[in-house]
Parts: structure tokens; sequence; C-alpha cells
């Protein structure tokens, strides 16, 4: 194929031979032809040496790797790519497995496919593009998801219009590209949700927390648990199941309390020992004090860019000392975060300030991390989002 090419400045290259899978706009010396935003380009080191192939886009990070050989990007590089990130799932046994149908089937540079996210719902895949060149490719992924799925797959929806690049003023309406059946019960580990897949946030559900859900069953037992951030309820169900006394689960949002309450009529009909409030976790925090003795933080992003992370660190700061502070005696905490931008280290240190301002003494019991079906690609350490951390707060 005869695609545009970019040359780098000399020396550049050094982390493409490290398989990073970004270029950056300032290591380009020259662009020759004029690729628009999506489109496929090679890119050549200054001697003119192959290094990669991947799309363009217009912005810091100037092109997204999606091979360094060079290949055709035609159907069977994709039914290709597909095929490997299914039989990673099929090997995790979370393909087909018997009371549970839900699972990350591509995770965008883990996959090695920067800019993409597939999510499958029993037999719905919900496709995500987070860039232009994969939503032109929006029509070759789903033939290719098609071929490698086979007839287990009855439904591809298209859910870009919130993650596509704002400036790229693409016209794009979610949707479905293949079939157009509504299904929306998740199952995960035999619980079932109802999933807003067409309206709801991400993909409908947060698939990435999956095992650290089943890890907080294990610590439930006649326990009063309170999961702040609930969404969907994800962790109240795990919690009930486990023998919680009590849950209680707090969002602010009223629409995600309406899921919550329904998923409970799916999972625990007319069981009492759960209630739902529409509050803000601030507000709802500050009168807890000795209600709990199991606390679930799982917030949203607090920091979407670099340049907000002051600001989020003492979100998290605020948020954790709230918690130790009203958390009973022998309490345990599991407290998140999926900022991308926060690191493992940086997320540590903060709930660490968090815990020496309520002067408790607390231990590490467990340090979590999103499940195998959100793999991180070794030479691309920006694809570990989701950190977690469960405490024994004395
Ligand atoms: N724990 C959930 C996912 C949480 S997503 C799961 O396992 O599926 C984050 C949630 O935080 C969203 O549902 C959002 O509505 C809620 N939220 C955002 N700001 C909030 C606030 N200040 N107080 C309470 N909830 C908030």
């Amino acid at each position: 194929m005869n695609y545009h090419k970019i040359i780098l400045k000399p020396k550049k290259e050094e982390s493409l031979l490290r398989f990073h899978p970004w270029i950056f706009s300032g290591a380009i010396q020259t662009i020759e032809g004029e690729p628009q935003e999506g489109d496929i380009v090679e890119v050549f080191t200054a001697n003119r040496l192959f290094i990669a192939v991947g799309h363009y886009q217009i912005g810091s990070i100037a092109v997204r790797v999606l091979s360094f050989q060079p290949v055709t990007i035609d159907n069977d590089f994709w039914i290709g790519r597909l095929r490997a990130a299914y039989a990673l799932r099929q090997s995790l046994g979370l393909v087909a497995a018997e009371n549970h149908n839900t699972y990350r089937l591509v995770h965008g540079e883990g996959d090695n496919l920067p800019g993409l996210v597939v999510d499958v719902y029993a037999h719905t895949a919900v496709m995500q593009a987070h860039s232009v060149g994969m939503h032109h490719a929006r029509g070759a992924l789903t033939d290719a998801l098609l071929t490698v799925m086979g007839d287990t797959l009855r439904t591809v929806y298209y859910k870009s219009e919130t993650t596509l690049p704002f400036k790229a003023g693409l016209p794009c309406e979610d949707g479905c590209l293949y079939g157009n059946e509504v299904e929306d019960i998740a199952i995960e580990n035999g619980l079932q949700f109802y999933v807003d897949w067409q309206k709801g946030q991400k993909t409908g559900f947060f698939v990435d927390q999956r095992d650290n859900r089943s890890l907080l069953e294990s610590y439930a037992r006649g326990r009063d648990v309170l999961n702040m951030f609930c969404y969907t309820g994800g962790f109240s169900f795990y919690a009930m199941r486990g023998g919680a006394r009590s849950v209680h689960s707090v969002d602010s949002s009223a629409k995600a309390i309406l899921l919550t309450k329904k998923n409970i009529e799916l999972n625990f009909l007319g069981d009492d020992r759960h209630e739902a409030f529409a509050e803000d976790a601030f507000k709802y925090l500050d009168k807890a004090a000795g209600r709990y003795d199991l606390i679930v933080l799982d917030p949203p992003a607090f920091a979407k860019h670099k340049d907000v992370l002051r600001n989020a660190l003492q979100g998290y700061r605020k948020l954790n000392a709230a918690a130790f502070d009203k958390i009973r005696p022998g309490g345990i905490l599991f407290t998140f975060s999926c900022s991308q931008v926060v690191s493992k280290e940086t997320f540590r240190l903060t709930v660490f300030s968090a815990a020496a301002q309520s002067g408790r003494h607390v231990r590490i019991l467990h340090q979590l991390t999103q499940p195998a079906d959100h793999p991180i690609n070794i030479y691309h350490p920006e694809g570990e989002y989701l950190k977690g951390l469960v405490l024994h707060v004395e």
C-alpha cells in the first residue's frame, strides 16, 4: 500500500525501538503528502529506515502505532489482531463461561489496537473508538468481529459520541453497526446486572472491577458495608452474597441509584439488608461516623489531564481522610483511583497522607489493579490506570 510518510528527527526512533506505541509531534522532521487525521501513515527514521505504521492524529500524539512491521492495514490485519484478543480471553476462561457473559475483548494498546475498546455483554459487543483512525475503521472492525466470534455475536453497538476527539468535529451517532437485538443483562460471576449500554457510563458497566469485587465478597461476612460511588451497584451485590449484615449504596446520580435498585430486584428481591441513597459522597460521609466497618471508595477519575493533577490529589486525600475518620475500628477500606495520570506510587502516597492526617493505625492488605482482560502492554506503562488498596484500619 502507498501510505503517507512521516520522517522522524535524528535519534527520535529510540522509544519506538523499545516498542512504545506513540509518536509525539515534536519527534517529526517532515511529513510527505497531506495526511488527514485518521489516515494510515508509515513512519521512517531520519536515515529512511521503516520503523512503524499507524493512525495519524493532529495533536501532541501524532501517530498511534498499529504495527512495527511494514504491513498493510486491511481486513486480514484487523482479523489477526481481534483473533489474538479473543484467544487471550478464551484462555482466561472468560468466553462461554458458566454464569458469566461479560468481559473486555479489546483494551487499546494492551491488545495492540490503540484507540479501540470493545466490551462484550452476552451476544452484544459494545465498540468504542477513542481515535479518528478507529472511527474510520469501524465497518472493517465489525466485519472482523463477526469473522472471529461467529454467530455468538448478534449485535455490534457503536458508542463513541463522547470518546472521539472533540476537535475532529466528526458527525458521529451512537447506534447499531450490526443487528439490533437489545439485550441488557450482563452476568458477572453469577450476579446479574441491568446494563444500559446505550446511555450508561463507559460502555454501560465497569467491567474492570470484577476481580476486586470478588475479593470484597470474601471480606463481607457480618460487616456493615458502605459502597460509595456505587453506579450499578457492583460491589454491593458481592458484599450481600458474601454475607454482609447490611449494605448501603451511595451515588450522587439518581439514575445510578435507580439502576442499583433495579439490580437488587434482579439478584436479591425482598432482601432488606440493602438500601440505596442518591447523595454526594462528602456530605454522606460527614454523617457516617461509626456506622460502617467495610467501606468502598471507587470515585470517577478526579484527574483526566496532568494540568489538574494537584486538585485531583487533594480530592483523593480529602475523600480518603473522611473514610479513615468515620470507619469503625477494625474496619476494612477498599480505595481506588482510575485516573491514568495518577501513578500507583502517587496514589499510595496520597492515601498515606490521608491516613497520617486521621492518626489511625493503617496497614495495607492488598494492592489491586485492573484484571487480565485489561492487559497492560509492558512497553506502554501508561496503560495501567486502575489502582486500589485494601486497608485495615485499627
Ligand atoms: N464502583 C462502580 C463504578 C463507579 S463510577 C462500579 O463498580 O461499577 C463513579 C460513580 O461516581 C458514578 O456513578 C458517578 O455518578 C458517581 N459520582 C461522581 N461524583 C460523585 C459524588 N461527588 N458523590 C457521589 N457519587 C459521585
